[in-house]
């Protein structure tokens, strides 16, 4: 059963054409594979998510995970997609060659993974976290614990999790009170762990939990925290797996995402649990940030791909439902003619150009932190390798909340496109519009972020990475302005360049008084209006693709798909960007009204 929602010409033209993987390709990490080989291998995963994920979505929704007589039950075909994915090597995808990985690009990585979330959204989680995990432990894991658990995970017999959250501690980690006691073999830990996704389950072998814990008598706060292997099984020397006191109480039910558990754990209920130190004692949070970057970008992804999906059904809807019939000049409807599609009303087609523009843009953004996030490790020049890890810092945020955020309301549109069906379950968009709602909680609220993204990305090194920004910006800027037909875009492009520096020049006024509260009030409008800018940064990049191709006669894609792109990157500078300037207005304005001394609004 063939996954149609998801459109592959457009991830390859974003993949190819508009995000230039060849640049990444080029670095000699990658030098055994080329553009055709990356598709060969894309077009297998298509092929694996149509027969392993998308059959299967509907009925996870349906049957979802839920404990029973003390076990987590999932879905049956859980087990078959970890292993069937761990044997075509979609967890070690990542990995050197030494340990058996196949060394691909992180963006090739995420073009993978986005094709199977579009095929069934609540699935590949189980994967990417044990990909996840096990990348903690190659970056950062003794030989010993690496030879233990990392072949298992990579070969997707072991599921791997990240074990940060305490009913007391959830945005804020320095909370954490999990302990652990240094014993002869390793350390006992002790403690508590709420909403871990794919926690424990009946049928797999074993789950290998990286837990943040504290070290008895280390500095309060994030200082103290340290990372730990606590598998569910103890693995011995002579192969066996023996208990490690790590108990399931619940699984957390849950509006979406329901195939996928979210489990509530206990460590060292009898006192008898072992953990194994990861690095370097009170190192644990620096290590698990080291790897958020990868982990926020994949909850972007993951938004993309649900926001593609949703608005590929809402198409097909579209084109197929017929309902009333078009305005005449005169303004008056003629019932003796047959009824329109709905496509033809232009509401319609505004909440599809709406749907098309966020998600296209979205899918662009993570494709291109993820291409920073490999420039920043491979690239041959130290400088350049700088130059993009600074430019991938200011993007993550983003690329985690502007697919989030913009992907709910985009999957709204997309459901009212459905008018009543899109509120029953017979239709899918219901499923979508809830699966999606958890992503900007996921890896750190939009408020959390958006705090990291003013508080932190902003200002650091002096504001260093808001200026290696600008100058891409400025780059496509030029690069559109070659063109009759894009010049326009490029000068509205600028003129709110150049807004945002105002509004920093505004907000930064309160940071230097040292006024932090009020600097950061309004962060998570800050985090709208600039992420607002960066996709249409990103659409004035695929205009411009667009137009280049359609000057030369390029005749990958028809004259019809890049005129396509060029009109949604029309829409997207009539509808959305204006919205910045009522924005900065907002974060202009003098007045502060949610500051926490106003309290008393609320009586
Ligand atoms: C389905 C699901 C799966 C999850 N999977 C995992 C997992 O695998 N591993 C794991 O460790 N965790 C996991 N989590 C936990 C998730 O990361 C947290 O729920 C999230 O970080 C928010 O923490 P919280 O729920 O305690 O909310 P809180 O921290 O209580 O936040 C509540 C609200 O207050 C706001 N807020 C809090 N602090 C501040 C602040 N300083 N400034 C401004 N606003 C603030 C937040 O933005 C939010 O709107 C999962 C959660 C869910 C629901």
């Amino acid at each position: 059963m063939a996954n149609q929602y998801i459109d592959l010409d457009t991830l390859k033209f974003l993949l190819y054409d508009v995000q230039d993987l060849q640049t990444v390709l080029e670095q000699s990490r990658y030098q055994d594979y080329d553009q055709e080989s990356i598709a060969l291998f894309l077009d297998s995963v298509k092929e694996f998510s149509d027969r392993e994920l998308f059959p299967f979505f509907r009925e996870m929704d349906d049957q979802p995970a839920h404990f029973k007589d003390g076990e987590i039950i999932v879905h049956p075909q859980v087990n078959e997609y970890m292993k069937k994915g761990g044997e075509m090597g979609l967890v070690s995808a990542l990995f050197d060659y030494e340990i058996g990985g196949m060394q691909l690009p992180n963006t090739v990585v995420t073009a993978s993974a986005y094709i199977q979330e579009t095929a069934n959204n609540h699935m590949p989680g189980y994967l990417g976290l044990t990909l996840g995990a096990a990348e903690l432990i190659v970056h950062f894991g003794s030989k010993e614990i690496n030879e233990t658990f990392v072949p298992k995970m990579l070969a997707g017999a072991w599921n791997g999790t990240m074990c940060l959250t305490e009913p007391q501690a959830g945005s804020s980690l320095s909370d954490i009170v999990t302990s652990a006691v240094p014993a002869e073999d390793g350390y006992k830990i002790s403690g508590q762990k709420i909403f871990i996704s794919g926690g424990d389950f009946k049928g797999v072998e074993n789950v290998v939990h990286l837990v943040l814990a504290r070290i008895k008598g280390a500095p309060a706060g994030t200082k103290g925290i340290s990372l730990f292997v606590v598998p569910k099984k103890r693995p011995s020397t002579d192969g066996n797996l023996t208990s490690n006191d790590v108990t399931t109480f619940a699984d957390f039910e849950k509006m979406g995402q329901k195939g996928y558990c979210t489990t509530h754990l206990f460590f060292g209920h009898n006192d008898d649990c072992r953990g194994w130190l990861v690095g370097e004692p009170n190192q644990g949070l620096k290590y698990m940030f080291l790897m958020m970057n990868g982990a926020r970008i994949a909850v972007g992804r993951g938004a993309a791909a649900i926001t593609m999906a949703a608005y590929q059904a809402s198409l097909a809807y579209a084109r197929e439902r017929p309902q009333g019939r078009s305005l005449t000049n005169t303004g008056k409807k003629d019932v003796a003619q047959e009824q329109t599609l709905i496509i033809n009303h232009p509401d319609v087609k505004r909440m599809l150009l709406l749907q098309k523009a966020v998600a296209e843009g979205s899918l662009s953004l993570v494709l291109l932190s993820s291409k920073y996030h490999d420039l920043s490790q491979t690239h041959s020049d130290p400088e350049e390798r700088k130059r993009y890890s600074q430019l991938l810092e200011l993007l993550t945020p983003i690329a985690k909340t502007y697919p989030s955020e913009m992907g709910l309301l985009s999957v709204s549109n997309g459901l009212q496109v459905l008018g009543g069906y899109g509120f029953c379950t017979d239709f899918i968009l219901q499923q979508y519009y809830r699966d999606i709602r958890i992503f900007s909680i996921y890896e750190g609220t939009t408020g959390i972020q958006s705090l990291d993204l003013l508080g932190r990305k902003i200002t650091m090194n002096n504001g260093k990475a808001l200026q290696l920004l600008s100058a891409e910006i400025m780059k496509s800027i030029i690069e559109a302005s070659e063109f009759e037909a894009l010049a326009a875009y490029g000068e509205k492009l600028g003129a709110t360049l150049k807004l945002t520096q105002d509004v920093l020049q505004f907000l930064m006024e309160f940071a230097k008084k040292g006024e932090y509260e009020r600097f950061l009030s309004d962060a998570t409008v800050f985090m709208e209006f600039f992420g607002n800018m960066i996709v249409g940064w990103l659409w004035l990049d695929i205009a411009t693709t667009a137009q280049k191709a359609l000057l030369v006669g390029e005749t990958k894609f028809s004259s019809e798909f890049y005129h396509s792109k060029i009109h949604t990157m029309k829409f997207y500078y009539k509808y959305e960007i204006p919205k910045t300037k009522a924005l900065a207005e907002v974060l202009m304005d003098k007045q502060a009204l949610t500051m926490a001394e106003d309290q008393k609004v609320f009586t």
